[in-house]
C-alpha cells in the first residue's frame, strides 16, 4: 500500500466520521443540544485535520460564528429572501446567508 492510497483510506474514514458526528448531533439536540454542539465541533477538528471538506448540507446545520448546532425553529431562523435563505443563529444572533438556487446545492441539479 503506498502512502498516497493510505492517506485517501484516512480521509474516507474521516469523512465517514464527520457525517456520523451529524447524526450523532441531529439525534441527541433535541434532549442535549450541548452535545450536539460538542459533535460537530469534533467534526469540524476531524475536518481541520485531515483537510477533508465538511458537505454543503451539513456544514448549513452549524453557526460559522459561534460553532451552534442549528436546529430550524429552535435554534436558529430559517427565512427566504428572494433567491437566499437567510439563517440567523439565535445563539448569537448573527446570519449566514446561501443561495436558494446556488450551484453547490446539493438537490438542485439543473442551474437556474
Ligand atoms: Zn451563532
Amino acid at each position: 500500500m503506498t502512502r498516497r492510497h493510505r492517506k485517501k483510506w484516512i480521509r474516507d474514514i474521516a469523512r465517514q466520521q464527520i457525517e456520523r458526528l451529524f447524526e450523532l448531533a441531529e439525534a441527541i439536540s433535541g434532549v442535549r443540544p450541548e452535545l450536539s454542539d460538542r459533535y460537530i465541533y469534533l467534526a469540524k477538528k476531524i475536518g481541520m485535520r485531515h483537510r477533508v471538506r465538511i458537505p454543503a448540507h451539513l456544514k448549513r446545520r452549524m453557526c460559522k460564528h459561534c460553532g451552534k448546532y442549528l436546529v430550524p425553529g429552535r435554534t436558529c431562523r430559517v427565512r427566504l429572501n428572494r433567491n437566499r435563505v437567510v439563517v440567523t443563529c439565535l445563539s448569537c444572533g448573527k446570519q449566514i446567508r446561501y443561495p436558494y438556487h446556488g450551484r453547490n446545492h446539493p438537490s438542485n441539479e439543473k442551474r437556474e
